[in-house]
């Protein structure tokens, strides 16, 4: 056994777990990154500083893979993912938003619930803009809003316009109760740089001798005697080798982890089989379970008032809010975001819909028993009425923002989507099926919940079922999409797992 512990994938979970496993002197913890690691930061390219996710469509930072979003569009979807140490939070758009309580209170496990989920965001961040119960104020991540006055006139318009329309102001979007218009928190420091979790947790730690990390370093499958699992075959620039380890834990995000248990032979049996895989644990809803953000964005030309901005956020405003009718609370994001110079140029951007809390969900299955072979992936975005219902009344609440006096001044022409279209809920659904896109939020696909619940992959310790010494500790085990971005939670969940792990 070359070590206590083996975390694979060193994304937003993985940098967290292997920085909190390590606290203990005792236990050896390696940390292997499909991508390439900077332990001296001074070599780590300039695009990473900015918070606004410039290198997502980068194949030497990014896994690209192909995902189908509705049967009615003919071309696949760029289904990125950070490939890099600090993973998709390396590259994304650095909001850190918190889900309400609701959402961790329906995990179904008396170890996850909001009062714990909360223990662990406070020990996550450090928020320099509120302090009092909700916030922690010494943890790694720095946690800020964009002051106002570094939003650009078209940021104002659509604060204004949404208070107009009467949405109250909510400064703390990261407080659980209410809704409103608010500033988005996001993960950066003082100088407006991108703290990532590799930042954060491991750069302080790296120092710690029984902390190995390694960069460049695929895993392909997990390495199975009986039903134990005893270490992982990697793939470095040496070739093919073993890791072997006391225990491992897959940290690889809701796309790459199910991957990778199913090309180890752990998931779907008929599904392995007809892939070819050799059935090590029969497991039915590994890769199902697919959640995600859908989203759509309305464009819009925007006239020279609208002012431009080349660094801040990329949305540094947004509306939380229930859905007209819906049965959960906040299940609904709206926000205008990105400007930056191309926008200014090409004059086009676009308010974004989201559905924060979507009843549709897909799937991951494999193409190939190869394990380096990409996996399908299917979102199966707005095959629920509920779910095109309320992306409709978003779509319609957008429009109504745009016509108020505080936004219109600065909009060229109305939107770029007819009122025909608008006024049409047919017409309206086959739009939303041709144009809706992700916010790459992606969950579920290895949830967690009690051994009678159908689909369930791991147990509230984080372990895969049927199997020993294998977890699973990333955005795969939370059964839903929290009603935020995800960031935030992957955290979470690394932080709480590693309580867990270290109780008796
Ligand atoms: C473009 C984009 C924008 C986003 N914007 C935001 C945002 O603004 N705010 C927010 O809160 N969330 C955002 N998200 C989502 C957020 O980043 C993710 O929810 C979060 O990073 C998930 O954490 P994770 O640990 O589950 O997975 P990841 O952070 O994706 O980490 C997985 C890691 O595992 C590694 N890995 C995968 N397979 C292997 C393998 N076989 N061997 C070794 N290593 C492997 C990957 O390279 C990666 O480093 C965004 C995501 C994307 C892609």
């Amino acid at each position: 056994v070359q070590c206590d512990v083996l975390v694979v994938g060193g994304g937003a979970a993985g940098c967290v777990l292997a920085a909190r496993l390590s606290q203990q002197p005792h236990r050896s913890v390696v940390l292997i990154e499909a991508g390439p690691d900077f332990p001296d930061r001074a070599f780590q390219p300039e695009v990473f500083k900015s918070p606004r996710g410039d290198p997502v469509f980068d194949p030497a930072f990014s896994w690209q893979y192909d995902a189908t979003v509705t049967s009615d569009q003919d071309q696949p979807l760029d289904m990125v993912r950070g490939r890099v140490i600090g993973g998709s939070s390396a590259i994304n758009g650095s909001e850190f938003i918190r889900g309400i309580a609701e959402d961790y209170d329906s995990w179904g496990s008396e170890l996850w619930t909001y009062p714990q989920a909360l223990t662990a965001l406070r020990a996550a961040e450090s928020d320099a803009d509120f302090t009092g119960p909700a916030h922690g104020s010494s943890g790694p991540i720095p946690v800020r809003r964009v002051p106002t006055r570094y939003w650009t006139p078209l940021h104002e318009g659509f604060y204004e316009a949404a208070i107009a329309a009467g949405f109250p102001e909510k400064p703390d979007i990261n407080q659980s109760d209410g809704s409103g218009v608010g500033p988005t928190p996001m993960n950066v420091g003082a100088d407006g740089i991108r703290v990532d979790t590799a930042i954060g947790y491991l750069d302080p730690v790296r120092h710690r001798s029984n902390l190995t990390i390694r960069g460049d370093a695929v895993a392909r499958k997990v390495i199975f005697d009986q039903q134990v699992a005893i270490g992982v075959e990697i793939q470095d620039r040496d070739g093919i080798s073993l890791i072997e380890a006391g225990e491992i834990v897959l940290s690889c995000g809701a796309i790459a982890t199910p991957h990778l248990l199913m090309a180890s032979g752990v998931g779907p049996a008929d599904h392995l089989r007809s892939v070819g895989v050799p059935v090590v644990q029969d497991l039915p809803g590994v890769g199902q379970n697919l959640r995600d953000h859908p989203i759509v964005s309305i464009p819009i030309r925007v006239l020279e008032a609208a002012g431009t901005d080349e660094g801040a956020a990329s949305s540094p405003v947004l509306i939380t809010y229930t859905a007209p009718d819906s049965e959960f609370r906040n299940d609904m994001l709206l926000s205008l975001p990105w400007r930056s110079q191309t926008d200014l140029i090409e004059g086009m951007l676009g308010f974004r819909c989201r559905i924060n809390l979507s009843l549709s969900s897909g799937e991951i299955r494999l193409k190939s028993a190869e394990p380096t072979a990409r996996p399908d992936i299917h979102l199966r975005y707005f095959e629920e009425e509920e779910d095109r219902r309320r992306m409709r009344e978003c779509v319609r609440l957008a429009r109504d923002l745009a016509r108020q006096p505080a936004l219109r001044h600065m909009i060229d022409g109305g939107l770029g989507l007819s009122e025909e279209v608008i006024g049409s809920d047919t017409a309206l659904d086959a739009w939303l099926r041709q144009n809706a896109a992700t916010e790459y939020h992606s969950c579920g696909t290895c949830r967690m919940g009690s051994v009678r619940e159908i689909g369930t992959v791991v147990d509230d310790h984080c372990r895969v079922r049927g199997v020993e010494a294998l977890r699973v500790v990333d955005n795969s085990i939370a059964p839903d999409c929290v009603r935020a971005n995800t960031c935030s939670t992957a955290v979470m969940i690394a932080e709480r797992a590693a309580e867990i792990m270290d109780s008796p």
